[in-house]
């Protein structure tokens, strides 16, 4: 769900629609589009990318005084600039957030009225229905009304009649939209940043409301009849909008992962094995996977790695981009390389895309900014859909790597025959449920009072094997960028050739335990650092009687289980640095692109 800004006035709506885009932009989005009248005729810009690139192709010298503009994070149809919003079908011209869930029928419907699609979204139908309508009603506001009864789904709606060209109308359902007003300026957005530069008084639109605004007048409508709304104020400043309530953008962020979470592996799988196969690129070639990535996206490669060694049964090689980019390499030529990296700049990545690109090989990138250097370079892209992420250590984006490394993970499997049906089934019917129960660890308050316990302490050590020691190293990576305690994961095993000495009174031992066939093995590598006066508290998916604190949660398919394990560890370290009192949001000495080697 991305940002809608409508603006009808007296002044030059392009500005007020790109300063409204730009104070969404934090939201995450793919391509960017305006619609505005001039001469009576409707002139819509769209492009894929950045609102910087929209930018250049606007005339800002023409001064129209209504348009509408959008940020699309794409649900149906490509990020391209086709699909960008706004759309446009007879005399109508439309923005909208949300999801048409019967656009098909509809589409049916309209197509044999004569209509002809020209992108893939659901939002053009919805614009059709509106022109259909209106062929028939010839007023606007029936017409929007009729509509909204055809509509089902989510929608917020931005929309301009060339037959009213003085007037923005606007209607939701489910999915957020404000009007307001400041003298002759009129404004509709999506969320308040939109108009915060200008007022911090708004109306908040109810699911099928109607607002009509023209620039000396504002009504709205609900089942036909003019009702009057009450004015809200929002109390804060951009940035507090932006963080919608809570403390730190990073909360927010792991607070958002259900939602990421559902959108990222909706987008690539829709239960049915064809999906997966027409939806992710063809793999059935490769019999050596090479994963390149910095940082937390070098530890969801590690857990991608124990998962295509082990269920999809071929051997990869996952390396740390600015070593892979000196080192030997030996490719074949059914070697994939997979690079993955949040912000596509990653400069150590980048290099290792380039050398791959060069031997001739194979190349998939994974990643969340659309049109970046390393989306462009790499012969194959998949998208996250993690949205805009601002908190330098990262939280969702990282969960939406693991998703689509799990359906990439769930695809070679399939064609090399390793999953059983019933595994594949078990995978498909938890991932139903995955969203609600990442609400409820994220709900468990148990971290707080570890958090209590441990957060002046200056060692932490974090134990697991294969998949849980890969999770354990996000756990210490987020904790140490954010709190700067210094803290390492160890391979369980490993700790008592070296490691143990270490541990003394009390010292905090954070053992992730979620893989049934080492469980013990981990269990009794925690009792060894127990001996010795450790503190140990344990992530798992069954209850761990032999740590001091376990904290619980649901045991899920291997695939899956990471997106849950993740969580705890993540609230751990940012509450462990608001008790320290740090800037969460912006660690000392990093960036949230590292764009240097
Ligand atoms: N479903 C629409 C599309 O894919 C709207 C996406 C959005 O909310 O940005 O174009």
């Amino acid at each position: 769900m991305c940002g809608i800004v409508g603006y009808v006035g007296k002044e030059n709506a392009l500005t007020k629609i790109i300063n409204g885009l730009e104070a969404l932009e934090y939201r995450g989005y793919d391509s960017a589009g305006i619609a505005y009248l001039w001469n009576g005729k409707v002139e819509i810009i769209k492009k894929e990318g950045r609102i910087e690139t929209l930018k250049k192709e606007i005339d800002f010298s023409l001064s129209p005084t209504i348009s509408i503009g959008h940020t699309r994070w794409a649900t149906h149809g490509k990020p391209i600039e086709r699909n960008a919003h706004p759309h446009h079908c007879g005399k109508f011209t439309i923005v909208h957030n949300g999801i048409i869930e019967n656009y098909l029928e509809l589409k049916k419907e309209l197509t044999g009225k004569g209509y002809q699609m020209i992108s893939d979204t659901d939002t053009e139908v919805a614009c059709a229905l509106l022109d259909a309508i209106y062929q028939e009603e010839k007023d606007v506001l029936k017409t929007i009304q009729r509509a909204s009864e055809k509509l089902k789904g989510s929608y917020a709606l931005g929309i301009i009649c060339e037959d009213t060209p003085d007037t923005l109308y606007a209607t939701r359902k489910s999915s957020p939209l404000i009007v307001a007003t400041v003298e002759d300026d009129k404004f509709i957005a999506s969320d308040v940043p939109a108009i915060l530069q200008y007022t911090n008084q708004y109306y908040l639109l109810d699911d099928e409301d109607i607002a009509v605004l023209k620039e000396d007048s504002l009504t709205f409508y609900q089942a036909g009849e003019q009702i009057s709304k009450e004015r809200l104020v929002f109390e804060g400043n951009l940035e507090s909008a932006q963080k919608e309530g809570y403390p730190h953008f990073m909360l927010k962020e792991i607070y958002e992962q259900p939602n990421v979470i559902e959108k990222t592996i909706q987008f690539y799988f829709d239960g049915t094995k064809e999906s997966l196969f027409q939806r992710l690129p063809d793999l059935s070639k490769y019999e050596t996977i090479h994963i390149v990535a910095c940082g937390s996206a070098y530890h969801t490669g590690l857990v991608a790695k124990t998962w295509i060694e082990e269920i999809a049964e071929i051997p990869v090689l996952c390396e740390i981009a600015s070593e892979y980019r000196y080192q030997k390499v030996f490719y074949t030529p059914t070697t994939l390389v997979i690079v993955i990296s949040q912000s596509g700049e990653t400069a150590d990545t980048l290099a290792c895309l380039r050398k791959a690109n060069q031997e001739g090989m194979d190349t998939l990138a994974i990643v969340n900014v659309v049109g970046s250097s390393i989306a462009r370079e790499a012969k194959e892209v998949l998208y996250i859909k993690a949205g805009y992420e601002i908190a330098v250590a990262t939280t969702k984006a990282y969960s939406a790597q693991i998703a689509v490394l799990s359906l990439l993970t769930l695809k070679l499997a399939l064609i090399h025959n390793k999953i059983s049906e019933k595994s594949f089934e078990r995978f498909k019917r938890q991932l139903s449920s995955l969203p609600d129960a990442m609400r409820t660890v994220l709900k468990n308050p148990k971290y707080k009072e570890i958090a209590e316990k441990i957060y002046e302490r200056e060692d932490i050590f974090y134990l697991g094997r294969k998949m849980d020691y890969a999770i354990g190293m996000e756990g210490a990576l987020k904790l140490k960028e954010i709190s700067y305690i210094n803290c390492v994961a160890y391979a369980a095993g490993e700790l008592k050739h070296g490691t143990i000495s270490l541990v003394t009174e009390k010292t905090p031992v954070i053992g992730v335990i979620t893989d049934p066939f080492i469980k013990e093995k981990t269990i009794s590598n925690l009792k060894e650092t127990a001996a010795r006066g450790a503190y140990v508290i344990v992530v798992s998916n069954e209850k761990i009687e032999e740590a001091e604190e376990c904290i619980e949660i649901p045991n899920f398919h291997p695939l899956l289980q990471p997106l849950l394990t993740i969580l705890p560890l993540q609230l751990l370290a940012y509450e462990i640095a608001k008790k320290r009192g740090c800037d969460i949001d912006k660690p000392r000495n990093l960036a949230k692109s590292v764009t240097v080697e």
